[in-house]
């Protein structure tokens, strides 16, 4: 090869690299200040496309926004005027029921107490709906306090034996099981988490079988409940599927009544309290939901 070909191919090589490889540039800039030019003009172009990028992201971030709010005051506005007839539909059904003028039949005495069911299916679809997306939309704020365990369990006590004496379930809650146990929540919220978890420990329990309350302690600054019942259970396959909007995992064929919302609120809530949710289950045995929550004094969420 003689001299000439030599230079001419280093030149060519040392083209493609400049237009190919800006890590070349910086190399070429740093030791011998070749292409300077090309390598100002290079950052600029970069600098220009950041800028258009952050007015994109910009301007997406405000649609979505905008989006949220519209979504939200569908939701509220929506609520409202299916709230008004609906009730309306119950008042009015349950007026029927009394039957004033004893002329009613048994067959439409029955199908009073359908419309009267139906409505207020609708109207806990309603309130649930509007629930999870005042949560999803950051409108609810948390009052967090200390709470003592000890007589919340005791109230939840109450509230529920009501409920189970009807459904013939056994229910196992302690309450001195809680005494000097503390958790940093908010009062209304776990209220609604914990009923909720009852509620379905209920729903889907056997006629006879038990459901049980109890507390475990996790790591130093975190305590477990526990809601264990003795009921139908989860199959494996549908364990991927329990936290999901509206999936009723196949029960909406039975007479057990249910909207498919109450745990994905759940979660949203015990997530919020800085808490995590999870269970364990087996078809025709049962299902344990855990429910790990802080206890108070210890800081979360430092933002780092
Ligand atoms: P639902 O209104 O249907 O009860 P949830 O969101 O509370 O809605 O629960 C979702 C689904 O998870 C239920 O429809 C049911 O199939 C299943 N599930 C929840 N809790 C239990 C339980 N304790 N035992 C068996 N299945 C349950």
């Amino acid at each position: 090869m003689n001299l000439f070909k030599i230079r001419s191919l280093s030149f060519r090589i040392n083209l493609w690299i400049i237009d190919t490889d800006p890590i070349f540039l910086g190399l070429f800039a740093r030791f011998g200040g070749v292409r300077q030019d090309k390598l100002i003009e290079y950052n600029e172009s970069i600098e220009k496309k950041i800028e258009e990028r952050t007015r994109e992201l910009k301007v997406a971030k405000e649609e979505a926004e905008e989006s949220n709010r519209a979504k939200s005051e569908f939701l509220s506005s929506m609520s409202h005027e299916l709230r008004t007839p609906l009730n309306a539909i119950s008042g009015f059904a349950q007026i029927l029921k009394m039957n004033t003028e004893n002329n009613l039949t048994t067959v439409q005495l029955n199908n009073i107490d359908r419309i009267y069911a139906a409505g207020k299916h609708l109207l806990k679809l309603i309130n649930e709906v509007l629930d999870l997306s005042s949560i999803e939309s950051g409108r609810i704020k948390l009052s967090m306090e200390t709470i003592d365990m000890k007589k919340f369990m005791g109230e939840i006590k109450t509230i529920v034996e009501l409920l189970v004496i009807k459904d013939e379930i056994e229910f196992i809650l302690d309450s001195a099981e809680f005494d000097s146990h503390f958790l940093h929540a908010d009062r209304l919220r776990l209220k609604q988490v914990v009923l909720n978890l009852i509620s379905n420990g209920i729903k889907y329990n056997i006629r006879g079988e038990s459901l049980r309350i109890y507390k475990e302690r996790r790591e130093a600054n975190m305590i477990r409940l526990v809601f264990e019942d003795t009921g139908i259970g989860i199959p494996r396959e549908k364990w991927s599927q329990v936290f999901q909007l509206f999936n009723r995992l196949g029960k909406e064929t039975m007479t057990i009544e249910g909207t498919g919302i109450g745990l994905s609120i759940t979660k949203k809530i015990v997530e919020m309290m800085d808490g995590q949710i999870d269970f364990e289950s087996e078809e025709g045995v049962g299902s344990k939901f855990f429910v790990d929550l802080p206890i108070p004094g210890i800081v979360y969420n430092l933002g780092v």
